[in-house]
């Protein structure tokens, strides 16, 4: 019998994921497009910490959640069972910090009402300066913070390396290039330079790039991108190994990862659509802000690279994926935003089932993809 013939445009964490769920099928002919300008994934700060957010949308508060709660579990199982590397994710927990002490108190109580069906997050305690310079000696500050044990930090690009490495190994073909897709038919058309290739299904993981991947379809996408940048430092002759993941109040979050490389950011720039120059000024101003909330030894650490990558907004701000209206057998998922790092292995599960006409472990009906993708 033929083999269903996949295309997966877009290998961020949602493609990635995707594509190494479907790779495992045996009958299934599976080609990765991407082209990796601009993506959301390998600019990420790496942030897998939904459980304290005081956003009140509860049905992206559940794709987090569970994002989140899925990482270990899909990472042992794409490792064989072989040691996750701590260099791609590593469950160092987060340390939060709030302008007023009895703030991080009404944090806990939120958080504690929240374990009961998020486990993951282990355990919330308020800690003393003295407790944290034991996590972090190079902190100088005397205020506390809130500690949530279950916290994780993620390198989005590695993440997506292991995975496009073991969809390779399990026969899948990948075109580094930018393309472009026309429908005809039943059959899908995607137009790279090595010409026109012909698919059953396409799964379009492409974030912010949707509206352009959809407008030869004659469809409206209520999609906008934000640019985010981040500087990564180095502390020199420091061990940031098991540093946790701090966040002061504030845009400038911490990202500890290992032999002192340190990531700062990340700025939210709803004016600067696709653009992705670096602004050394905003850069050095989120140094030196990180500095004073934190430990004035960042000033002193040498910037050791920029980071700038899109992120995908809908208009009010909620993710969506499934079956694109319309469109037998294209699926898609986009306006992940500020999370996608964390709801995108799950997420990427959820399209492989849709193609795989299994149910998907997030409610789609929660989702709904029609609010934001309709044909002109
Ligand atoms: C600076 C920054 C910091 C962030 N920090 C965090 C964080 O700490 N925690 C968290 O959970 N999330 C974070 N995010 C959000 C997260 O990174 C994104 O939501 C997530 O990576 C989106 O994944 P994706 O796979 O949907 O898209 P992307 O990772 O953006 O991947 C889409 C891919 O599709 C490719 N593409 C588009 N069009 C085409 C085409 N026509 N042909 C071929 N390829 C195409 C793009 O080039 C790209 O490679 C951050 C984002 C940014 C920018």
């Amino acid at each position: 019998m033929r083999k269903q013939k996949v295309a997966i445009i877009g290998a961020g964490v949602v493609g990635a994921s995707a594509a190494y769920f479907l790779s495992k099928e045996k009958e299934i002919d599976l080609t990765v497009y991407d082209e990796s300008t601009g993506q959301g994934t390998s600019a990420a700060a790496g942030i897998i910490s939904p459980w304290l957010s005081r956003r009140r949308n509860k049905k992206w508060y559940r794709m987090v959640k569970e994002g989140a709660a899925f990482y270990p579990n899909f990472l042992k199982e794409v490792m064989n069972d072989q040691p996750i590397p701590p260099s791609i994710y590593k469950k160092v927990g987060t340390l939060l910090f709030k302008k007023k002490e009895k703030h991080l108190y009404e944090l806990q109580e939120i958080g504690e009402k929240r374990r009961e069906d998020a486990p993951e997050m282990g355990e919330l305690t308020v800690l003393s300066p003295k407790e944290i310079k034991e996590k972090i000696p190079i902190y100088t500050k005397e205020e506390k913070a809130l500690w949530a044990e279950g916290g994780a930090r993620v390198d989005g690009g590695k993440l997506v390396d292991l995975l496009l490495n073991k969809a390779a190994i399990n026969g899948a073909s990948f075109v580094p290039e930018r393309v472009t897709l026309s429908q005809d038919g039943k059959d899908y058309i995607i137009h790279s330079s090595k010409g026109e290739e012909r698919f059953d299904s396409v799964i379009l993981a492409v974030s912010a790039w949707l509206p352009d991947l959809l407008e030869p379809l004659d469809y409206e996408v209520d999609i906008r991108p934000q640019k985010g940048q981040l500087v990564e430092v180095k502390l020199e002759n420091t061990d940031t190994a098991d540093w946790p993941v701090i966040m002061p109040q504030g845009e400038e979050d911490i990202i500890p990862f290992d032999n002192g490389h340190v990531m700062i950011g990340a700025t939210h720039e709803d004016e600067a659509g696709y653009d992705l120059t670096f602004d050394e000024v905003i850069l050095k101003e989120m140094i030196h802000k990180a500095s004073q909330t934190f430990s004035t030894h960042f000033d002193e650490a040498s910037i050791y690279a920029y980071r700038s990558g899109t992120r995908a907004y809908t208009s009010d701000y909620a993710p969506f994926f499934g079956q694109v209206p319309g469109a037998d057998r294209l699926f898609t998922a986009s306006g992940l935003g500020s999370t996608g790092l964390t709801a995108g292995p799950i997420v990427g599960k959820c399209l492989a089932q849709l193609v795989l006409n299994q149910e998907a472990d997030l409610p789609l009906h929660d989702y709904p993809i029609e609010q934001y993708v309709q044909k002109k």
